[in-house]
């Protein structure tokens, strides 16, 4: 093996190809992350990583999926090793709507359903459908990564809005309309991940949800709002999504089987207007035909059966230890000057330093002392907060997180020394 890749090394090095010449301006414009990157880092070594987002394996429902498959492959096999419509799999997407009407008093009669390849083509393909170049998109600062990855491939103007506890702040979101107003500009879309944010953990209140749904009837944008998080509720109460609220047909709705099943699946879905799913469905034709409906039929079994409703509480179960873990863990070690965000559910914690610290920087020192994290900067558009950091805490057990957390604290510490002397 090992000889082979020399021959070839050896083979490229004699006669390069302009491979460069090749490549679409758009691909010559593509970055690999540097958050990944920065990741690759974490991967030697014994570094309690807190920087992943990933679902505990642990949490995945092997047994129940063994089962269904094997019943979706005896009785259903015509349908599940078939293509299908690209909308997505009817039962299915029946399925999705009667739970969304049920849970977030969203009624069936508003909102067309179509089934994605994760929320992540949902998010591509409304880059596909609603930007053109220098569309003003507007997103929360910080927000979610792969969003921006995924928007910025069509060029659009980003505006960043400030967060606080109550998740994005919605009268700096109405001065920063009045202004592109002013300046002859509109709005087209918003992003907001409402229920417990990545990266923040942070919830919308209901009274920025109400005011938000006006303000896009008034200003007339689109709301594209991504609820990942939403059934990962570790204390509080629950709380209806932006779609609740929107009698225009102006929200967008981003479902996912990605944290309440596994992302392996890679299974998500759509709710929105159907005009504006009439769109969308057209766009996704081209890239991929229909999502994957061995996937499909499993899941809607999964909802069916009513295994969604029951293994949810062992998620949350699950994971709300390791919340707590962690927020005891920083309330424990982390010094003076240092805050966080305490959230009712999710994957994650925001941790916000003294000015002067760049948790970029840091990162090196971090992983030598065995903890990682991401740095918060790659969060927001315009890379403008220097001093906060993100962490995960569903993928490492407490006693993991509490000795990561330590060695972090550890780390603050030194730089605020250093800072100081
Ligand atoms: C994890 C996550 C998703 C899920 O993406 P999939 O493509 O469905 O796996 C979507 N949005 C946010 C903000 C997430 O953190």
């Amino acid at each position: 093996m090992e000889e082979k890749a020399k021959k070839l090394e050896k083979k490229l090095a004699a006669e390069p190809l302009n491979f460069e010449s090749f490549f679409s301006k758009k691909a010559m414009a593509m970055k690999a992350s540097e958050v990944r990157e920065l990741l690759k880092l974490v991967e030697a070594g014994d570094v309690i990583s807190l920087a992943g987002g990933l679902p505990a394996p642990e949490t995945f429902p092997v047994d129940i999926i063994k089962d269904i498959t094997a019943e979706v492959l005896e009785k259903h096999a015509d349908k599940a090793l078939q293509y299908g419509t690209t909308k997505g799999f009817t039962p299915l997407r029946l399925a999705l709507a009667r739970w969304m009407e049920k849970r977030y008093e969203i009624p069936m009669s508003k909102v067309e359903i179509m089934t994605v390849a994760g929320s992540q083509q949902a998010l591509d393909l409304i880059g596909r459908v609603f930007i053109n170049p220098g569309d003003v998109i507007a997103v929360e600062g910080p927000t979610y990564l792969a969003a921006i990855q995924a928007f910025k491939y069509y060029d659009p103007e980003f505006v960043s809005i400030p967060m606080d506890d109550n998740g994005m702040i919605v009268d700096v979101l109405e001065e920063k309309l009045a202004e592109l107003k002013r300046e002859g500009k509109r709005l087209k879309v918003l992003y907001t991940v409402s229920t417990f944010q990545n990266p923040m953990g942070v919830t919308m209140s209901v009274d920025r949800r109400k005011r938000l749904v006006e303000l896009a009837d008034e200003y007339d944008f689109l709301i594209v709002e991504d609820g990942p998080y939403s059934e990962l509720r570790y204390s509080g109460e629950p709380i209806l999504p932006i779609k609740h609220f929107d009698d225009s047909g102006r929200v967008i709705y981003l479902g996912t089987f990605s944290k309440i099943l596994a992302p392996g699946f890679r299974i998500g879905w759509v709710a929105a207007h159907p005009h504006l799913i009439r769109k969308m469905e057209i766009a996704k034709q081209s890239i991929d035909l229909c999502t994957n409906m061995l996937g499909q039929v499993i899941a809607w079994k999964y909802v069916e059966d009513g295994h969604l409703d029951r293994h949810i509480p062992e998620i949350v179960e699950f994971y709300k230890p390791r919340r707590d873990a962690m927020l005891e863990a920083l309330e424990e070690y982390m010094p003076e000057g240092v805050r966080w965000t305490k959230p009712d559910g999710g994957m994650f914690i925001w941790v916000t330093l003294p000015e002067g610290i760049d948790t970029k920087l840091m990162m090196e020192k971090a992983v030598a002392k065995g903890v990682a994290y991401v740095p918060g900067e790659a969060f927001f558009t315009h890379r403008e907060v220097k001093n906060a950091m993100r962490l995960n805490f569903t993928y490492v057990p407490e006693e993991k997180i509490r000795e990561g957390v330590k060695r972090l604290a550890e780390v603050v510490e030194e730089e605020l020394k250093r800072l100081k002397g």
